[in-house]
Parts: C-alpha cells; structure tokens; sequence
C-alpha cells in the first residue's frame, strides 16, 4: 500500500475546477452566485425560492460511536460517501458541512475538511476566514454585548425623561417612533403612536429595560482559543466608574448568533429569531430582548450575507455547502438547514444529500432529529453511523492515549476481545437511531492497522442490532473508490421503508423533555434536578419558553455525564446543573456538568507548524 500523504499535501496536488463553473453544473443559475475568488461562492436564497416545485432529493445524515480521542472520522465519511454517490455511482449529490472554528484549527484538533483523499478543497479556505460568515457573527454578538453595556449604564446615569427624550429624539420639530420602538409599545401592550402622549409610568416602561445584570446570559465572542478571556472584569476604565461588572468571553461558534443561523429558514425568519434573542432579565423577572435593546434590525443587517450558503468541493469536483457550525454541547452542532434544503432542491428526487451531525449519535443525531428537523421540516431517509476500530477497543476498555505519544499496541494489533466489547457502544447507538425509525448503515471507517477479522466483527455485530447494513470503507486512503460499497448501502436503505417519529412532544413539561432524552438515550436510570435548574424549569415556564425542544449539554465522550465512563455505562443519574434559553435559536439547554465555551491552547498548539511560503503563497502546516 503507498502511504498517504499529508491532508494539505492531497489537497494542493489537486487543482479545483472554478467554483462558477461547478455552479453551472449543479443548476445553479450565474446571477444567484456571488463568487469569493476561484475556489469559493456563495449561492443565493432565491435558488430555493426558484426551485420550489422541485421534489427533495434523498437526505443522509452522519453521526457517529461515542467520540474517543481516536478520531471516527465522521466528515471523512460524509465526503468519501459524496464522493462514491456522484464521482463513482454518478448520482447528483451534494455534502452539507459545518464552517470549523479558527480556535481548534490554530489549538488542538487541526482542520475539519474531512482527511486523507476524502476532503473539501482548498482545505485552507475551508479552515480559515472562509467567506467571513464567523467574523460576521463575533461582530453581531458583540454588537449586542455593547448595547447591554452602554444601555445599563445610560439607565444608570439619566433620569425617565431624559432617557426618554434622547430614545425618541426631536427631529424636525417632532418625535416619531423608530419600526423596532413600535414594536417595544406592542410588546408593552402600549396602544398609542403619538410620542407626545404618553403618560409617565408608560415613558419609565418603555424606556427603561432596568436589566439585572445578575441575569446577564450574553456574552462577548472572539474565534480564537483564549483561556484568560474566560473570566474578565469589564467597564474598568474611570469614564465607567462605579459600572465595573464580571463576565466572560466565549468561542464565536458558542454564540447564539451561530445557532440561529444555522436554524433559520429564511431572511424573514432570521430577523425574528435576531429579534427574540433573550440576554438577561429585568429586576420585575421579564425576559429582554435584542429587540428591547433596539439591535435587532442591525444585526439583521450584519448577517445578510452570513445567510448565503457557501459553496466548495470535494476532492474529485461533487459540491459541498459549508454552512454554520454552531457549538455541538450549548448548541445543536450541526450545520445550516438553509444549506440542507438548497441541496435537496439541486440535486432533485433521485440525487442524495449527506449532511453531518457533530459527536456522537446520542448528541448530535438526536439533536438533529429534534431540534434540526423539527424546525425544517425534512425528514430523512438513512442515518449512517461511522465506527472505527480503535475507538471501540477504547470503549471495550482500551487503555487511554496521549497526543504526542506513540499509540499503544492494542490499537495497532488484532485485539478482538477488546473490540467486542466495545462493540457495545455502536450497538447502543444504532439503536437509538433506530428510536427515530430512521434505517441505518454503520460504516466502518478503515484504518491501515485494523485486520479482517476486526472489520468483520463490527460488520457482524452492527447487524445484530439492527442495522440495515453494515460495510467497511477506505474512502480515507482511496478516495470515493473506498466508499463504493458503503454508496450502494445507503442507496438501497433509502429506498427501505421509513417511519420517521420524534422522540417526544414539545409540549410535554420540561423536566418530561429532559428524562425521555436521558433514559432512551443516554440509558440514564432517571435524572436529578439540581436547585439551580429546579428554578429556571419554573421561570421558564412562567416566562412561556416552556414548550421549547431541548439541546443537552452533556460530555460528548461518555453516553453518561462522566467522561471516563466508556462502552454503555448503567446505572446511573443524570444530574442537571443548570438550564439556559436560547430563545431566538429556539431551543433550552440543560448543563449536565459545567461546559467550557472557551477552549484553551496545548502546550504545543498546531499554529507551531503553520507557515506561508513567502514565494509561492502557499499555506504550509495545516492537518
Ligand atoms: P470527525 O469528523 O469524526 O471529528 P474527521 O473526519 O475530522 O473526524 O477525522 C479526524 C482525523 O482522522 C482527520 O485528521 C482524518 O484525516 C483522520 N482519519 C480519518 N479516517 C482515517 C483513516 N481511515 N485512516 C487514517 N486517518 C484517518
């Protein structure tokens, strides 16, 4: 076998075709693309609108085991199993992917354009800047912050009136009402249009947000891993005096700005959602909004081009959207529905789309089963669950590994007791898959070192528990050539019946919400509810956000909320901390633990390796 090269190396040795001329070829028509240079476009919403007579295509989504620090290779699969469907089965096709963070690409993880001969290309566009859509929303989010900032402190320093003069200014003699005011009166429940006929107590209401800044849930983003943001004291600076707060910083992806995006069905829809965002409450208990801060239609304005999806390829020329990428534990970790609905549209009925869940089937599958889909709309047709053989020794109890360490000798032997034990854990998830009536085929993501008698385990057992199918793959060393077998699997169980179900009704209380996901999913005995969470189940309900779906944010490393618990941990009690809102998202998230939304550097973090060719141009060191 030769060995393969590195990811940058396979990427650069292959020339991409202009990005307008795989437009065409998709049907996308040229004055819905708006290109960014050769390798990179966006496609307008109107494409959508254009084919909306035309029926979906076949939707695929990827998931995965428990995620181990081995790597599954969930995007690999996403683009080697494109890549069979169109280069090889010559089906049209499209791969949904989410746009990475710049804070793992530059810390820990390194790109996530997929590996090997299975990748989006340029993988240094795909990795870096892209078309802007992230720095789009660390400028929204922290729009946002300042707005809450500066509006606690004008509260603060001027009297009703004073306030209210300066909101609603004198212009020409008159003062007229701003369209996002007139929506602050309606939400008052203040009938009146005329500035000038207030009466006090309604001027001190509307111009008075009176935040608790002890419930301030927005923070300030930036897209780099900067451990010592995550705890800051702003408002230091004497022209602030006395308005000294402590906050933090999180990772842009974590923002809610992200998740709406990659949630929302329309421009329409987005400024709504922009609108609803809930980023603290008011001493008398009521939610405030960005559209209480006034906000709302300049994010909008931020985001307009954020709303595009963007369009890339594969190694061998199928397309890609890469479309959003909120965080998979705050939020529901999987990329845009806008992007997911284009593609059904271009590839039309008999043309497939594979859109990728982030970690593991038990986060990301459910969550785009009863988060993604509950808003979209679509239903898919074939769950396809990624394996390896090393992460299930893992989980069998394998022992852990260290990034810089050579690998132990478990994963580089035949170890098939090991393995059958670990076996457990894709067994769990594919039945969990099968909850949501969904068929699925495990693919067996194949590792240089992994022997036949391995690959035939997981195969076997997979089917024992009730996969449609089970094939290993190669796509990482040959390409779509690799994923061949795993392309005709997915084809034959989209034609198998499908009988989509939720897994629970959104108007069931929220605790109900949380105990279902927790033992049908997790395997969890039930779930304890800590005080802290106990008291936003009820503010939350007496503030109507009750029938929102739920996004746990629970380890991805463990089917329990214990990290080192590998394989199908029994017996245990999910403990909730605490309870967010991510309101204009759509969606509560329950803390099962404390979550970093700020990563760190390693001691040794992949911007060591990364350089430019001063002659070539060239990007050098990107995995
Ligand atoms: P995930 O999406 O599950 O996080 P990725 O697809 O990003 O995983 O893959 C993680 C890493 O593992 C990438 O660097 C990729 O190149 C590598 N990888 C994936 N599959 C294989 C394989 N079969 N052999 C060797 N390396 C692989």
């Amino acid at each position: 076998q030769k060995p393969v090269p590195s990811d940058i190396v396979i990427s650069r040795s292959c020339v991409p075709k202009p990005i307008d001329k795989l437009a065409g070829e998709i049907g996308v028509l040229w004055d819905e693309v708006e290109l960014y240079g050769k390798t990179k476009a966006k496609v307008q919403l109107e494409t959508m609108e254009r084919l909306r007579a035309q029926p979906d295509g076949k939707y695929v989504v990827v998931a995965g085991i428990t995620p181990t620090p081995l790597g599954e290779g969930k995007s690999t699969t996403t683009i080697g199993l494109v890549q069979a469907l169109g280069a090889h089965l010559k089906l049209n096709v499209f791969a949904c992917v989410r746009q990475p963070s710049q804070g793992p690409t530059f810390g820990i993880k390194g790109g996530a354009a997929g590996g090997g001969y299975s990748q989006v290309i340029p993988m240094e566009e795909f990795n870096l800047h892209l078309t802007g859509d992230i720095h789009a929303i660390t400028a929204a989010n922290n729009l946002v912050a300042a707005a809450i900032e500066a509006r606690m402190f004008h509260e603060a320093t001027q009297t009703d009136k004073a306030l209210y003069n300066r909101l609603v200014p004198l212009n020409a003699g008159q003062r007229t009402f701003s369209p996002i005011q007139v929506n602050r009166l309606k939400k008052l429940g203040i009938e009146k249009t005329d500035p000038t006929t207030l009466t006090e107590e309604e001027i001190t209401r509307f111009a008075r947000l009176d935040i608790d800044p002890d419930t301030i849930t927005w923070q300030r983003v930036m897209d780099t891993n900067d451990r010592f943001l995550r705890k800051i004291t702003v408002g230091e600076s004497a022209t602030e005096k006395g308005h000294t707060r402590s906050c933090q910083f999180d990772i842009t992806v974590a923002s809610e700005i992200m998740a709406v995006l990659a949630l929302t069905s329309s421009m329409e829809d987005m400024r709504q959602r922009l609108a609803k965002m809930v980023v603290a409450s008011s001493r008398s208990g009521d939610p405030v909004t960005t559209e209480d801060l006034g906000v709302s239609g300049a994010l909008t304005v931020l985001m307009r081009d954020a709303i595009k999806p963007n369009l890339m390829q594969t190694l061998e020329g199928t397309p890609v959207f890469v479309h959003a990428g909120p965080f998979a534990n705050i939020a529901h970790g999987n990329s845009s529905i806008l992007a997911d609905k284009i593609a059904l549209k271009l590839v039309g009925p008999e043309g497939f789309v594979v859109t990728e869940a982030g970690f593991g089937a038990d986060i990301g599958m459910e969550k785009f089963f009863n988060i993604k889909c509950r808003y979209s709309g679509l239903r898919p047709h074939v769950v396809v669950l990624v394996a390896t053989v090393r992460a299930l020794k893992m989980h069998g109890g394998g022992p852990t590994v260290t990034a810089g360490m050579p690998l132990p000798k478990e994963y580089l032997e035949e170890n098939l007791e090991l393995l059958e034990k670990g076996c457990s854990n894709m067994q769990k998830q594919v039945e969990n898959a099968r909850t949501f009536g969904v068929p699925v085929v495990v693919a067996v993501n194949a590792f240089k070192t992994d022997t036949d008698a391995e690959l035939d385990m997981i195969c076997k057992l997979a089917k024992e528990a009730g996969a449609f199918d089970a094939v290993r793959c190669t796509h990482w060393a040959e390409g779509g050539a690799g994923a061949m077998a795993l392309g005709e699997a997915v084809r034959k169980a989209s034609e198998a019946p499908s009988n989509f179900k939720f897994l629970y009704d959104t108007e069931l209380p929220i605790v109900d919400k949380i105990r279902i996901i927790a033992q049908k999913i997790y395997g969890a005995d039930d779930i304890e509810l800590l005080p802290e969470a106990q008291q936003k189940v009820e503010r939350y309900t007496r503030q109507g956000f009750g029938n929102l779906p739920i996004c746990m944010a629970k380890t991805h490393l463990s089917l329990s909320h214990d990290p080192e618990k590998k394989g199908v941990p029994k017996g245990f009690i999910l403990p909730i901390r605490d309870i967010r809102a991510s309101v204009g998202a759509g969606f509560l998230y329950p803390l099962v633990g404390s979550m970093p939304t700020m990563p760190g550097l390693p001691t040794r973090p992949c911007f060591y390796d990364i350089d430019l060719d001063p002659v070539t141009g060239e990007v050098k060191g990107l995995f």
